[in-house]
């Protein structure tokens, strides 16, 4: 597990991928919870913040 700084607007790319076929998540809501919002298909999901940081892969900083 790496550690990453996780932000509003940042794109964080899970290991596993939505049934769209996209990995990467925008980060709408950070805290126990993240709220994330799939590139894909734009469907949200709140998960676990210990999930996020097991499943990242990547993580893209907000330009
Ligand atoms: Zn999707």
């Amino acid at each position: 597990m790496r550690t990453y700084t996780y932000e509003v607007g940042d794109i964080v790319t899970l290991k596993k991928q939505h049934p769209c076929g996209s990995k990467e998540w925008e980060i709408l809501r950070v805290g126990a919870d993240f709220r994330l919002k799939c590139l894909g298909c734009g469907h949200q999901i709140m998960i676990a913040r210990r999930l996020v940081e097991k499943n990242a892969r990547d993580l893209r900083k907000k330009a």
